[in-house]
């Protein structure tokens, strides 16, 4: 008889953390299996004639004291704190203000900040007097800042991210991601520069060397029983059996699964109409990144910059040279543009990178004497799962039905949810006690 494998199936973060998490409880057996050539998954680095590229831009946060520890143990010194610097470009009134808008509106047109502070007052009386009962993310922008706030920047940036229109979307994902300043902090960013940084993101690490991969690449060193370059076909649950597309097949007890949720329609044969109809309804959108190596030193002191408006074709733009110098060769720079896209929006990749580097001209962010050295696409599916309205039952009935066939869903797309690493990490982790501590309880088996 075949002997039977707990399996983790991923090694992104969350795979990885569910990995070391069994060992340190003590159970050295899990197998991991994973269809990249090497471990990182969505946190890897693209590397070329010496410029590191993140599969999208990547800044590392600690959601608790365990992770933090964990995160600095891992990079053993190879970091450092930075405080953000990140802005908002306005080319109607060709200037910058700074990330986040509804805390930085000091700069821009007397006219618009009057507006915005007027409507700011209207919203917060309303939420002082109850009325504030959002159905959609579209009202609940409007709800919680005003609708000079919301048209302004939050609804374009928005539709330019999500790909979707804002009131197709829930809000329940905005803690950690929407700074929601008060309104005395409001008004003081309106009526001057002089003002604190908010928001979760105001401070965080990025490693020295080697992009945010140093990450997963140092976890992966402590895991073992990775198995690299096997990707999952299918899944036979009346046989507990594991198909991987190199002919291969393992079975299965118990499996921690890491990848995207909304395969498992594609993975699982046998499993129920209503749990298909599930994963055929969960949206997601993408990021295709525009990596941009440039013989110029020093471009930029930002870290990020945000592009609301419709003239550009992307919605951020980052300067990896400042999240650490080893990211380019020495003299030089290099720019990490996103542009989202989804089936509601496709890409229109045909003259792309020419919108893109004539877009970054119009900015002033390039200018005509800077030689660039080369442009690489890298697409990114998923990137972020949408939160539509439908999202909190369809991902509910799918994990459930997992669940109660051994598979615990977990991780950014495991759970899909708008997880960080520092979640996804957690999210590993605190599955791998979770089964561990049922098995203590219940004899065996979870
Ligand atoms: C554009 C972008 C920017 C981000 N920026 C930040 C940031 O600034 N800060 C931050 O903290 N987080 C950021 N994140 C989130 C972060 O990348 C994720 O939280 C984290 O990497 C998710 O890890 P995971 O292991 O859950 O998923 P993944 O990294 O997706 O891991 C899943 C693994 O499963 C593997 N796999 C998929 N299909 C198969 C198959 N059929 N067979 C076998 N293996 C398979 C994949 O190759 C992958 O390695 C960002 C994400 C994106 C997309």
């Amino acid at each position: 008889m075949t002997e039977r494998q707990d399996v983790v199936l991923g090694a992104g973060l969350t795979g990885l953390s569910a990995a070391f998490a069994f060992q340190q409880g003590g159970e050295d057996h899990w197998q991991v299996y994973e269809q990249a050539e090497r471990v990182g998954g969505h946190a890897r680095s693209i590397v070329r004639d010496g410029y590191t590229f993140d599969y999208g831009p990547h800044i590392l946060f600690a959601a608790d004291a365990e992770t933090e520890d964990l995160i600095r143990d891992l990079l053993a010194g190879n970091f450092r704190a930075q405080e953000r610097q990140a802005f908002i470009y306005h080319h109607a009134y060709d200037l910058y203000t700074r990330f986040p808008f509804q805390a930085h509106l000091h700069g821009l047109p007397r006219q618009l900040v009057a507006d915005c502070l007027i409507d700011l007052v209207a919203a917060t009386e309303g939420r002082a007097r109850g009325a504030f009962a959002p159905a959609n993310y579209d009202e609940w922008m409007r709800g919680f800042f005003g609708n000079a706030i919301a048209e302004h920047l939050m609804i374009p940036y928005a539709r330019k991210v999500w790909t979707v229109e804002p009131s197709e979307m829930d809000f329940n994902w905005i803690d950690r991601r929407v700074p929601t300043p008060d309104f005395a902090r409001v008004i003081a960013g309106a009526l001057g520069d002089d003002v604190e940084q908010v928001g979760a993101t105001a401070d965080f690490w990025y490693p020295l060397e080697g992009g945010i991969e140093a990450l997963p690449r140092a976890l992966g060193e402590r895991v073992h029983g990775i198995h690299l370059n096997r990707s999952l076909e299918r899944i036979d649950l009346p046989e507990r059996m594991l198909h991987f597309s190199d002919g291969s097949a393992v079975a299965f007890d118990h499996a921690v699964y890491t990848l995207p949720l909304h395969k498992i329609a594609d993975l699982v044969p046998s499993a129920p109409r209503e749990v298909v109809d599930a994963c055929t309804a969960l949206r997601y959108q993408g990021i295709l990144c525009v990596n941009i190596a440039v013989d110029t030193p020093s471009l930029s002191d930002l870290h990020w910059v945000y592009f609301y408006e419709d003239d550009f074709p992307f919605h951020r733009l980052s300067f990896p040279a400042n999240f650490s110098p080893a990211n380019v060769p020495s003299g030089k720079s290099s720019l990490s543009i996103e542009v989202a896209y989804s089936p509601d929006r496709p890409v229109d990749v045909d003259g792309l990178v020419e919108r893109t580097l004539d877009a970054l001209r119009t900015a002033r962010i390039l200018h005509d004497d800077h030689v660039v050295e080369f442009v690489d696409t890298a697409p990114i599916l998923p990137a972020y799962v949408i939160y539509d309205l439908h999202h909190t039952r369809n991902v509910a009935l799918i994990r459930e039905w997992l669940g109660e066939s051994g598979i615990t869903a977990v991780g950014r797309f495991g759970e899909w949810q708008y997880l960080n690493m520092d979640h996804s990490m957690r999210s590993g982790r605190e599955a791998a006690r979770d089964i561990l501590s049922r098995r203590v309880v219940g004899g065996r088996r979870a």
